[in-house]
């Protein structure tokens, strides 16, 4: 059996993938600085580390007291609008984090991570839907600390024989069928737990950002891919080190419009909420979605929640029964 080191298993994707990763027999060990994570969210089943990849002294006595086989490394900053204001944060904390938790595992022997990258890194995208041979040409720090680090791993592989897969995540949505853990962020910035909130009335309104896209219905189009399919993948990710390195995409390839969303989480709530017609927000790309076909080819990988209403339901779920 495996011992995986998931850092940054507080987090939303995190603890999605600890929860799947034990249920498929594996031991894992979750590292987290809880600025951002929640200790809530970590599986029990997990041992449960306090660390920080800023702290060299407490991650090499991750590796030196567990014998660690692979890393499942998710331990980020990233807010888009604040990596741009603050890009300082983000290459401190994104990029000499991640060369950290390299450096070290290394030292320790260890060279299989598969990583939480993102669809940020490709920039405004020339043609949908996107594909892994996309430029990639980041217009935020954050996505631009993402796309470091896959080019990092690219030198390791070569030097040092690093094994490493990157996944980009397209929009990760959803919440675990079980109803234990889901998404809870603060400040909460994503479209649908706003429109949740909105739909429950926690919140006043929804703004929807730009109306003026072209695109089907004048609002941004995005990938929504449910938290579960993304911890399946990290899992197929980790079995297919051995024979594959690289980047790989994680969506649906299904694009759905602001306006569409909306409309399905009202449909799905049976509520209505009030909608604030807002400016473009900066940086939001018209149109983002995925070409999936890499991850069916390389693992075997296949989303099973492909209706936006399916995914919308374990959120609303979720959100009407949170546990934190
Ligand atoms: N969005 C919106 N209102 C909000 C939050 C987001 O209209 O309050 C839009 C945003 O412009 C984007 C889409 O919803 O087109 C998804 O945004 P989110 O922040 O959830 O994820 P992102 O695509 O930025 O990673």
């Amino acid at each position: 059996m495996k011992n995986i080191l998931v850092f940054g298993g507080a987090g939303y994707i995190g603890s999605h993938t600890l929860k799947h990763l034990l249920n498929e027999g594996y031991s894992c060990v979750v590292a987290d600085n809880l600025i951002y994570g929640h200790k809530e969210a970590v599986d029990k089943r997990a041992k449960f580390i306090h660390s920080d990849l800023l702290d060299l002294t407490s991650l090499k006595n991750i590796f030196k007291k567990e014998k660690i086989d692979a890393i499942v490394h998710f331990a980020a900053f990233a807010y888009v609008g604040e990596s741009v204001i603050d890009p300082a944060k983000y290459y401190q904390n994104n990029l000499i984090g991640t060369c950290n938790l390299l450096n070290t595992m290394l030292d320790f022997g260890v060279k299989d991570i598969v990583f939480s990258s993102t669809c940020a890194t490709y920039g405004e995208p020339l043609y949908t839907p996107i594909d892994e041979k996309h430029v990639q040409n980041p217009i935020n720090a954050y996505g631009r600390s993402k796309l470091m680090i896959e080019q990092i791993f690219k030198d390791y592989e070569r030097a040092y024989g690093l094994r490493h897969i990157s996944l980009r995540y397209f929009n990760a949505a959803g919440a675990s069928i079980d109803g234990s853990i889901g998404e809870s962020h603060e400040p909460e910035t994503h479209l649908i737990p706003l429109v949740l909130k909105a739909i429950k009335g926690e919140i006043e309104a929804i703004n929807v950002f730009g109306t003026d896209y072209d695109t089907k219905d004048g609002t941004c189009e995005r990938d929504y891919i449910h938290v579960e399919d993304l911890a399946l993948a990290h899992r197929l990710a980790l079995e297919n080190l051995y024979k594959y390195s690289g980047c790989i995409n994680l969506g649906t390839g299904i694009s759905t419009s602001v306006k569409e969303l909306i409309d399905a989480a009202k449909e799905l709530s049976g509520k209505d909420c009030v909608i604030n017609y807002a400016p473009r927000r900066e940086g939001d790309p018209a149109k983002l979605f995925a070409d999936n076909k890499k991850a069916k080819q390389i693992l075997g990988w296949e989303p099973k929640f492909k209706d936006i209403k399916d995914i919308l339901k374990s959120a609303w779920n979720w959100e009407n029964n949170r546990k934190f």
